[in-house]
């Protein structure tokens, strides 16, 4: 079976990984030429709105998914005329348009920050006196970790706000006091089996996912996985759903979902009986879905900007280090390690190893 794959970077390099040992073979559509997935796959490099390419695409491929959401509209549409489509349009369509993600939750009565729709600077300013401050105002489209997005602290804060992020439409949320921050990664198949991974409890720095330690009977798992199940069976889901959410002293508090593979999901290669990668390939293509318990303690630190020497990672035991093949840039994501030990105090150890190799500066 060929699978196409919108995107090529890390997340569609890791399908790819565990696509191959089911006999899959992999397209990946991506306007970059050094797409670090394809090294595992067909690369067809072109714009995601290429007609020409999609068509290709749709013609060499059986299915096609996605590694990345942001592509236009009118991809998904194009491709659907000729080849099945999973996640469904309509989940994509939501899960990038945050003013569409944030009123699903209201409707399915799933809690989230407070928010209103901001198409001008004189919106803003009233809505911020609705909401009050301090706030955050967020581009509705094409965010990703912390871009586009700006902390309204004062009144001062709220000048300019709008245009500083570009004039585009954006959507201001009431601030959220997290005592953390949590993932779902959530699986449903093309005939409506679901399977949820159990939360992952999330540290960020500068808008960057850095550590993921998988939790062992979450006292709200149960609540996440009812939340994740509505949203699941609204958009007649098919494939991994990531689902994140601030803990708060009632329960959970929706932030967004990501209609694919997610960074807080890493871990379940090693950590997982069946890796996320491997139930969302199972998921689209029609095939039961695999297990989602986890194996020992599990947890990832991410590599961001580079990857440190590979023989000293391999040097801590319980250590599986990934790097993505992808040129060291600051900022950028290029691999991560999944830690799996036997008990939660050597996880905790093997974390602080992998942290010591971390530079100090990214
Ligand atoms: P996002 O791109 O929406 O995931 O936001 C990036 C990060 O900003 C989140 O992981 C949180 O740490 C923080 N954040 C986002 N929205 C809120 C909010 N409404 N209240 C408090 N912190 C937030």
């Amino acid at each position: 079976m060929k699978i196409g794959i919108i995107g090529g970077g890390q997340l569609g390099r890791m399908l790819a990984l565990a696509g191959h040992p089911l006999g899959m073979q992999f397209v990946f559509l991506d306007p970059a030429p050094d797409a670090c997935a394809a090294q595992l796959g067909e690369h067809l490099c072109a714009d995601y709105s290429d007609n020409d390419h999609l068509r290709i695409l749709a013609e060499e491929c059986d299915l096609v998914t996605f590694e990345f959401e942001n592509a236009p509209a009118d991809t998904i549409a194009f491709l659907s005329q000729f080849v099945p489509v999973f996640p469904p349009a309509e989940a994509l369509r939501t899960a990038r348009d945050r003013w569409l993600e944030k009123n699903l939750f209201r409707e399915l009565d799933i809690p989230t920050a407070l928010f209103a729709n901001i198409e001008s600077q004189h919106a803003l300013e009233i809505a911020v006196a609705d909401i009050g401050l301090p706030a955050i105002l967020k581009t509705r489209q094409l965010g990703y970790d912390g871009k586009g997005q700006k902390v309204l602290r004062t009144t001062t804060d709220v000048i300019g706000a709008f245009a500083a992020l570009g004039n585009v439409p954006c959507l201001l949320e009431g601030f959220v006091n997290f005592s953390g921050e949590v993932s779902l990664i959530a699986v449903r198949s093309r005939g409506g089996e679901t399977r949820f991974y159990p939360l992952v409890h999330n540290t960020h720095r500068d808008g960057i996912l850095r550590l993921s330690i998988a939790s062992t009977a979450h006292p709200l798992q149960q609540l996440a996985e009812l939340y994740a199940l509505r949203t699941l069976d609204k958009l007649n889901y098919v494939g991994v759903l990531a689902f994140e959410f601030f803990e708060v002293d009632d329960g959970l508090t929706a932030n967004e979902i990501a209609p694919r593979v997610h960074n807080s999901g890493h871990w379940t290669i090693e950590g997982a009986q069946c890796s996320q990668f491997e139930n969302h390939l199972r998921a689209i293509v029609g095939l039961p879905l695999g297990s989602t318990e986890k194996n020992d303690e599990s947890a990832m630190v991410n590599f961001i900007g580079s990857v440190p020497e590979l023989a000293q990672l391999a040097a801590i035991e319980n250590c599986h280090p990934h790097h993505y093949g992808k040129a060291f840039k600051p900022g950028r994501k290029v691999g991560h390690a999944t830690l799996r030990c036997a008990d939660r105090q050597t996880l905790e150890e093997s974390i602080c190893e992998v942290e010591a190799l971390l530079p100090a500066n990214e």
